[in-house]
């Protein structure tokens, strides 16, 4: 069986690597190269702090291989777990956290809810004052996307694919309604599927399949800070969720920090986007950090910025299945692609080996389920 990969990003490469585990002949097409779209501009956050059962499902799964990456793929991924730390100033909030917890915890997610004091113990320089209380998991944390990418990339060379970068795809080919190849810039290559990862791009791959697929590429920004007073290493990814500025610990103290302030949200152009930072924005972050914890003031500086893009979906949640015969999709993952990536592997080689998913139930994310409205609903957004 021959499967083409449409887009090598983490998810792209995680599906290949599955792919080629189960006897797949893979081969990886990317336009640019590896890690070029979303994956080289993450922020590496991995949780199973969700509420909707699926999400949480793709996050425990991929963190059973985020956990032992080093051992199966030989790649130190930097992989800390000190966990998320979600924090309300607001009663309605903090009522709102202790719900997600009586959900999380009965999905099998060990998070709790904490008063401000306990949160202040995870994160030292926490004005615990302005809180009302938290969310916090322990086996939530980050890793480096470069480095897990790597990983994957190693690991699917090694098993048999064969990655062409440099090389997009500009149609897909059907015969009586099935997938059978696509054609690209390179000339025209046979296929009995098709995997759609193409992130950002995805709806443009989508629509040489013949599908409208809900999928908007979303601007996003982070900056690299030295504070004033170090973020200590072992500092949780800390979000608040009333404010919407997170920040998490990096390397010697340093810390990267995001957020989105405004309800403009255009949807942008994959090809044509900003990729640096607005000035502005760098600014406002920092102060919205400096309202949080006593790390960051006015002696922090900006060492450096980016901005990316998640393919967002009406309801946050991916597309994983295969839309029509032979082309499968695994797209619109917001700012959870990295995280879920390993699952999301595991899955599609399912949907391309067995037919039909086992790891995990993803039966709920169709692309029809915007139609049929039967969205799904995740109370646990980080925008
Ligand atoms: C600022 C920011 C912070 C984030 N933080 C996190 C986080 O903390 N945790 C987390 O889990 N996720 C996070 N994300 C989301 C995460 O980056 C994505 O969900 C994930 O990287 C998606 O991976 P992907 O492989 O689907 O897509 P991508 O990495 O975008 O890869 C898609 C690839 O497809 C290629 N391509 C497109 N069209 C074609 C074509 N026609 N032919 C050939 N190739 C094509 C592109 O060049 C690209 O390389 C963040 C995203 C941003 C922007």
């Amino acid at each position: 069986m021959r499967a083409v990969v449409v887009g090598g990003g983490v998810v792209g490469l995680a599906s290949a690597y599955y792919l080629a585990e189960r006897g797949v002949d893979v081969t990886v097409l990317e336009k640019d190269s590896i890690g070029g779209g979303s994956t080289g501009r993450a922020n590496g956050g991995i949780r199973a702090q969700f509420t909707s059962g699926v999400s949480v499902a793709l996050s425990k799964r991929s963190i059973e291989v985020w956990e032992r990456f080093e051992e199966a793929f030989g790649t130190d991924i930097d992989y800390r777990r000190t966990g998320y730390l979600f924090l309300a100033r607001t009663d309605e909030t903090a009522d709102r956290f202790r719900e997600n917890v009586a959900v999380q915890n009965d999905l099998g997610v060990g998070s709790e809810y904490l008063p401000p004091e306990e949160a202040g113990e995870r994160c030292p320089g926490l004005y615990t004052d302005r809180y009302v209380g938290a969310t916090y998991a322990p086996t939530d944390g980050f890793a480096d996307p470069h480095l897990a990418l790597q990983g994957f990339s190693r690991a699917a060379t090694a098993a048999g694919v064969t990655v062409e970068t440099g090389v997009e795809v500009t149609d897909v080919r059907t015969d009586g309604g099935a997938v059978v190849g696509v054609e690209t810039t390179e000339g025209s290559r046979e296929a009995d599927y098709v995997v759609n990862t193409a992130g950002p791009w995805a709806a443009r791959v989508g629509e040489m399949a013949g599908l409208d697929l809900p999928v908007s590429p979303r601007r996003r920004q982070l900056l690299v800070t030295a504070p004033g007073s170090p973020v200590p290493a072992d500092a949780p990814m800390t979000v608040d969720v009333d404010d919407g500025v997170h920040f998490r610990p990096e390397r010697d103290g340093r810390a990267v920090a995001g957020g989105h302030f405004t309800d403009r949200d255009p949807e942008q152009d994959p090809d044509r986007y900003r990729t640096s930072n607005d000035l502005d924005w760098a600014i406002e972050t920092l102060e919205h950090a400096a309202g949080v914890a006593d790390y960051f003031g006015p002696d922090s500086e900006i060492v450096r910025g980016w901005a990316g893009l998640y393919a967002v979906t009406p309801d946050h949640h991916p597309i994983v299945e295969e839309t029509v015969p032979g082309f499968v999709n695994a797209v619109g993952f917001s700012g959870h692609g990295f995280m879920q990536s390993p699952a999301t592997g595991q899955v599609v080689a399912e949907l391309v080996v067995d037919g039909e998913a086992s790891t995990v139930d993803v039966s709920a994310l169709t692309a029809d389920r915007f139609e049929r409205g039967e969205t799904l609903h995740e109370g646990t957004v980080i925008d």
